[in-house]
């Protein structure tokens, strides 16, 4: 093989490489300065890593909340019914945007949280759970579809997944999915996904993909950065919110989210004829 072959099999690969482990693409590849690529080794130990296990993983840190009402007290739907209806009518927006990769394959399900704390977060395979302290809150509908867009977003470019792969190693997690997972490994399971917040770089992509997913609802596409504004304001006033612990921000942020919105030209008018104020007031 003369040195031309050898250098057109090594682009090959080179090229074959990139191809099984670049990152995830957005919707609006034009855009994609405020779309960063993230941790591609990671992304291609899930190759082998099904949707499905991910909504078993899931399902088992489900059971850790369900187990410990205590610090993770859920609010009754039957009773709190107009802020679930709300809750789950935004879900069903961005769902229905046709810009979620994972909309069949996730759970999508929603819990309140009766606890004052200003906070958010989603399992993998999509189980959502917003803090009623958030939702009191934020000032407008559009900012808490903001925030559900960021944490949907995190689910469906399966960060928590990631992260986990990254701490525990692919085979345990594999084996967790499975339900074959030591009880000493689901400890640990629960201690990483509730303790270790996410990598900058994921934080930017979930920033991003809540803009594309809110420009095909009658949200204001840049809600997020509104909810990020309030929270960095609260965060120099004192103690840092609990969600900017386990999502880490930076001064940039913000711009980044507005840069996106621009760029992708999305609408940036709040949602009319929403009834905020009167759920947020029904709320213990
Ligand atoms: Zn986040």
């Amino acid at each position: 093989m003369n040195l031309q072959k050898i250098a057109f099999g090594a682009a090959m690969i080179g090229t074959l490489f990139l191809t099984t482990t670049c990152r995830p693409k957005s919707d609006f590849p034009e855009c994609d300065a405020t779309f960063p690529s993230c941790d591609q080794v990671t992304e291609a130990l899930l190759v082998g890593f099904s949707t499905t296990q991910d909504d078993q993983l899931g399902q088992k840190v489900v059971a850790q909340i369900n187990g410990d009402p205590t610090t993770y007290p859920i609010l009754p739907r039957a009773q709190y019914i107009s802020a679930y209806e709300m809750v789950e009518g935004l879900r069903d927006k961005i769902l229905n945007g046709g810009k979620v990769k994972n909309k069949s394959a996730f759970q999508w399900q929603i819990k309140i949280i009766n606890k004052p704390d200003l906070n958010a977060f989603c399992t993998p395979g999509g189980y959502i759970y917003v803090y009623s302290g958030l939702i009191k809150y934020l000032d407008a509908e559009d900012d808490l579809a903001g925030v559900m867009g960021h944490e949907m977003a995190h689910a469906d470019l399966r960060h928590s997944t990631k992260q986990l792969v990254q701490q525990q190693g692919i085979q345990t997690i594999i084996d967790i999915a499975l339900g074959n997972g030591t009880a000493a490994q689901l400890a640990t399971l629960g201690t990483n996904f509730f303790t270790l917040g996410f990598s900058r770089c994921f934080e930017q992509q979930a920033d991003a993909l809540s803009v594309d997913y809110l420009s095909s609802t009658n949200y204001n596409c840049k809600g997020t950065g509104s909810f990020f504004a309030k929270l960095l304001a609260a965060g120099q006033g004192g103690s840092t919110p609990e969600f900017l612990s386990t999502h880490p921000s930076e001064a940039s942020r913000v711009q980044n989210i507005n840069d996106r919105g621009d760029c992708i030209k999305c609408n940036t008018t709040p949602a009319s004829g929403t009834n905020y104020a009167a759920v947020k007031a029904s709320l213990p």
